[in-house]
């Protein structure tokens, strides 16, 4: 039933009962009116008629009056019978006044009509006793139907108390539970009112709405599983091993890669603290050193892992990725794990290998006749085989250039070789300054003579020999007076200087040239590095390879420079 009827059906029943008490008592009351009138109007006046009429007849011999108010009395009563055996005796009295009147002093006649009256005294006292019976009975029935009529209003009133409000306040409780649960995603909610009520429409409507919603929340929560599980398979998919951790170092994911390189068991990674899976297993353990001391990660540059998978050489580059969320609302970032990467670069690996082996092959191949070529134009040059013309000594001297050139290249190229494949063998014992630094200006004479360059040295009387590699550091100090020359104005002068401080000696080599800016100082010593513009011709290597030669011999390089003022390298060694 709808709420409105309902409401309208309490409210009009109480109205009805009301009015039903209403009329009840109403009719009750007019009904013992009636009864006291009846009383009154029949039997009332009637004794007062018989009393006067009495009093008229004690008077009747000396008051002439008495005669008329009798009659009088008479007539009233005549018209005023109401009861049954009334009108005979009023009939009687009326017969026995008549025959008075003729004499007023009859005594017997007088205690006739006495009697006459009396019986219609009695008569009249005998219908007041019944009708007050009458009236009593009516007052009875009114106390018990008023009473039986309360008492059933006082039930459905009562009734209608109790069941009316809470009829509608327990649905709105209800609902508002309901609401509330909703509010915190609990969409498997639904409210049960029954009947047609507005509040069964409001559940059908409430409940269709919590079924979206669980819809919608469930195909997106099957969204998410579905974009969980894609990403689970690309990760595992990978050919680079990747393992997630939380912020509390406990393993979240790992995949297939990092399995098998591993060679643990999904079980013994997921779920547990890096650090407890790092003491059985060594290559976790190297993964996760920077992880356990951060102040590492800053020192050391990223190496190359080399990893046996499978019976085979691998090379991974690792890399540690701090993940950051911004959580919604707030203004930081929060950290809430890392990812651990080995990226598989071996066919790199095997390429810059293949690379290198290339390049060894070519320039040992190379080294042998262009070495005959020089020789070939020294002879050319030597007067004894012949003279030449202007020209020819400008072509010879032309390829003597280049062939000079083209061996630089080649020992620098097998330089890089010998360092890339980790060959370098070094003959470290005391060598001389003196004979090293000579050999070194004498070989790149001819070019500073090209630039009309001098060279000046200086070396500290206390210093004879360095702890050194011969060749090797010949090489690098020929490399940077060669550097020096081709980087240097003409007429300019350069100077090479020895000297030792504590126990290492060190070699300088200063020039006037170009100089180099502040931001290339760092620079010029990484492989393949020419400073944006330079002209003179090069590969970027001999500085990079010097310092890896100084590096090995556990001595330090580095380098002095002022724009338009010039360049001043050092590199220094164990005495
Ligand atoms: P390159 O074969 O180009 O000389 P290097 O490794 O010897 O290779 O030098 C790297 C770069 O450093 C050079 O290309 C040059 O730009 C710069 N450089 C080296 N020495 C000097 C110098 N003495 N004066 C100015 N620039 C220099």
């Amino acid at each position: 039933m709808k709420i409105k009827t309902k409401l309208n059906a309490g409210v009009g029943l109480l109205f009805f009962m009301i009015i039903l008490l209403s009329v009840l008592g109403g009719w009750f009351i007019y009904q013992l009116k009636k009864d006291t009138q009846n009383i009154l109007v029949a039997n009332y006046n009637t004794l007062q008629y018989s009393r006067n009429m009495l009093l008229s007849l004690e008077e009747i011999d000396r008051q002439p009056f008495a005669m008329k108010e009798f009659q009088k009395n008479l007539n009233l009563q005549s018209q005023n019978i109401t009861e049954s055996g009334e009108k005979e005796a009023t009939r009687n009295i009326i017969s026995h006044f008549s025959d008075l009147n003729k004499d007023r002093n009859d005594e017997n006649l007088k205690s006739v009509i006495r009697k006459d009256i009396t019986e219609l005294m009695q008569l009249n006292m005998n219908a007041i006793q019944i009708k007050s019976g009458i009236a009593n009975t009516t007052a009875e029935n009114a106390i018990a139907v008023i009473s039986i009529a309360g008492t059933l209003c006082f039930l459905i009133a009562f009734t209608l108390m109790v069941n009316l409000p809470s009829n509608i306040a327990n649905p709105i409780r209800e609902l508002t539970f309901s609401i509330h649960q909703i509010a915190k995603q609990n969409y498997r909610e639904r409210v049960r009112f029954e009947g047609n009520s507005e509040f069964g429409e409001l559940a059908k409507s409430f409940n269709t709405m919590a079924e979206k919603l669980q819809e919608y929340s469930e195909s997106r929560l099957d969204k998410i599983l579905k974009g969980k599980k894609r990403i689970e398979t690309l990760i595992d998919n990978m050919h680079d091993a990747v393992i997630g951790i939380d912020e509390d170092r406990k393993v979240l994911f790992v995949n297939d890669e990092a399995l098998k390189i591993s060679g643990l068991k999904k079980e013994q990674f997921v779920g547990k603290l890096i650090q407890d899976v790092a003491v059985g297993n060594d290559l976790v353990r190297d993964l996760i050193r920077e992880i356990i001391d951060p102040q590492l990660q800053k020192k050391t540059e990223p190496e190359l892992l080399k990893i046996f998978v499978e019976g085979k050489e691998n090379y991974f580059e690792k890399e540690i990725l701090d993940i950051n969320v911004l959580p919604t609302g707030e203004d930081s970032k929060r950290f809430i794990g890392q990812v651990i990467m080995l990226r598989n670069v071996t066919p790199f690996k095997e390429l810059d290998l293949a690379k290198t082996h290339f390049m060894g092959t070519v320039s040992h191949e190379f080294k042998t006749p262009i070495s005959s070529i020089q020789m070939g134009v020294q002879l050319l040059e030597n007067d004894r085989i012949g003279n030449l013309n202007d020209e020819q000594q400008k072509l010879v001297v032309g390829i003597k250039e280049d062939t000079l050139r083209l061996l630089k290249i080649t020992g620098e190229l097998l330089n890089l070789t010998q360092l890339e494949t980790g060959v370098v063998q070094l003959n470290i014992r005391p060598s001389e300054i003196s004979k090293m630094v000579e050999s070194v200006i004498a070989a790149n004479q001819s070019a500073a003579d090209n630039k009309q360059i001098s060279i000046k040295f200086k070396i500290n009387k206390n210093v004879d020999l360095v702890n050194a590699d011969y060749e090797k550091t010949s090489w690098v100090l020929s490399n940077i007076v060669s550097n020096a020359i081709r980087y240097s104005y003409e007429n300019s002068m350069i100077e090479i200087n020895v000297e030792k401080k504590e126990d290492q000696i060190k070699f300088s080599v200063k020039d006037h040239g170009y100089g180099i800016e502040e931001q290339y100082l760092d620079k010029v010593f990484t492989r393949y590095f020419r400073i944006p513009g330079t002209k003179a011709d090069g590969t970027g290597l001999g500085l990079s390879i010097s310092k890896e030669f100084i590096e090995a011999q556990g001595g330090e390089i580095s380098v002095q420079s002022e724009i338009g003022e010039g360049s001043t390298f050092y590199f220094s060694l164990k005495a």
